[in-house]
């Protein structure tokens, strides 16, 4: 296992993959497409802000990098939902310790790149483009981006780190299907007030929940939010015209329309952006492996697209430590991570319905009381599944079962029950015990 290895893409996994092949002790040559984002060529690109949750803090931490990041971030403990005139906090964790953090997608890629180059075995060729792989004869086809030159180059040992549209994909799961949503995003800058104070709440992810489509915020360092819009590709073009724009928040959005100068012209010249689930199998062919979204896309609302890219190279390193042969580490990779990433793309699926349409509803908002007297009551021994996903390492598959049950337990003890305190928790305790017990263990 002395071959160096080979990595396309230096986005967050990519980079964060180069530095655990690093600390194996293996040189590791990274191609990425675009130019060095610490560098004067770098675009503005899109400002997306990330929540960066347990499993992505605790692959940051295997690399000593979790300190780092936290110091970067915000923490965000529950969600503010903007909805009837009024907003109302819903806390995401057991207690004020858990919470997710937000964090700058292009400061995170910018500190791993920089963390991976000082561990002085990985070396990154920026603007040079993944053209074509052939994985049978392990090479590759690469661009130049400055100069259109191209060469060919031999990868004995190959990580397809190149993102959801992956030009590597096409050579180990040609078969992979690439479903996009029908709706798109676009971001606006919700910025600072007086002194870098918020005007909305700092430690929260705000979310404005109208059932069709929604808006949420994430907080930066620098006391701006950064709002992004969710809407169908149809009223986008409808509200293309900055007037038609403001119309719609001002009638959708009313509290937000006055925070955000030139709201329609700013609007208009967002990028709209599209987002995707990608499934594919294999994730390998011999020595050459796709991680991250490359291999499994995902929509962005569960918060976990990143992590659970993140968590491929926890597990991968794991693997890696008994398997000395890399096309039986490969292999079983993509067996293992296989059913945890459909898992958590159907929940990132059915997470947008319940962001923009049940976190508003009063049977959403009952489980959820419900749910937090019963953690409270069983010392903290069940957890919802988000908690699950956000705040344990416990395989999304096993989140995702853990769910269904839970959804059967709540719906029989909240029959009929027009408060929390109307339940009768002795049975619901019961039914949790009896009906997740392996899943408590395992949390
Ligand atoms: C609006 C939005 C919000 C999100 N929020 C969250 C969140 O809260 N939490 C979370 O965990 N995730 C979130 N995500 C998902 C997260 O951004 C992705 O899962 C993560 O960026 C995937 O990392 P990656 O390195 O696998 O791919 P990418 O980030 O796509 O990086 C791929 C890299 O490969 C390069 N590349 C592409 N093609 C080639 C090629 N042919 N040759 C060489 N280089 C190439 C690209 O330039 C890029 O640098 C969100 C995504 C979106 C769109």
């Amino acid at each position: 296992m002395t071959e160096p290895a080979t990595i396309f893409g230096a986005g967050p996994v990519g980079s964060l993959l180069a530095l655990f092949l690093a600390r194996r002790g293996h040189e590791v040559v990274v191609y990425e497409r675009r130019p060095d984002l610490r560098g004067a060529r770098a675009g503005a690109g899109r400002s997306i802000n990330l929540a960066v949750s347990t499993r992505g803090l605790y692959a940051l931490h295997q690399m000593g990098l979790d300190e780092k990041v936290l110091e970067r971030a915000i923490p965000m403990l529950g969600r503010m939902v903007h909805a009837d005139g009024g907003a109302h906090f819903h806390r995401y964790g057991r207690d004020d310790r858990e919470f997710i953090n937000s964090m700058s997608r292009g400061e995170l890629n910018r500190l791993l790149v920089t963390e991976a180059e000082k561990t002085g075995r990985v070396r990154i060729e920026f603007e040079e483009r993944l053209v074509s792989f052939d994985a049978a004869t392990r090479t590759a086809r690469l661009r130049s981006e400055r100069d259109g030159a191209e060469q060919e180059i031999h990868a004995a040992v190959a990580f397809g780190a190149d993102g959801s549209a992956s030009a590597m994909r096409r050579a180990i799961a040609p078969d992979a299907t690439e479903d996009v949503l029908e709706f798109g995003y676009k971001e606006l800058t919700l910025p600072a007030g007086p002194g870098g104070t918020f005007l909305l709440e700092k430690n929260a992810l705000h979310i404005w929940p109208r059932k069709s489509f929604m808006l949420i915020a994430l907080p930066n360092l620098d006391g701006s939010l950064t709002c992004t819009l969710f809407l169908s590709f149809e009223t986008f073009e409808e509200i293309a015209a900055p007037a038609a724009a403001e119309a719609f928040f001002a009638r959708h959005f009313a509290d937000v329309l006055p925070l955000v100068p030139d709201l329609g012209a700013r609007l208009a010249e967002a990028p709209l952006g599209r987002m995707t689930t990608v499934k594919c199998r294999p994730w390998a062919r011999g020595t050459s492996l796709l991680v991250g979204d490359a291999a499994h896309a995902i929509v962005p609302f569960f918060g976990q697209g990143m992590n659970a890219g993140f968590e491929d190279c926890t597990v991968l390193d794991a693997i890696l430590a008994r398997e000395p042969r890399w096309d039986r580490a490969f292999a079983g990779l993509s067996e293992t991570r296989k059913p945890d990433a459909d898992a958590i793309a159907d929940l990132a699926l059915e997470n947008f319905v319940e962001m923009r349409d049940k976190v508003a509803d009063p049977e959403f908002v009952l489980w959820r009381e419900v749910e937090a007297e019963l953690s409270r009551r069983m010392k903290g021994a069940y957890r919802n599944r988000y908690q699950l996903v956000t705040f344990t390492r416990v395989p999304y598959r096993v989140a995702f079962e853990a769910g269904l049950v839970q959804q059967e337990i709540l719906r029989e003890v909240c029959a009929g029950a027009a408060s929390a305190r109307e339940v009768d928790y002795e049975r619901a305790e019961r039914l949790v015990r009896e009906r997740l017990g392996t899943v408590l263990e395992t949390s």
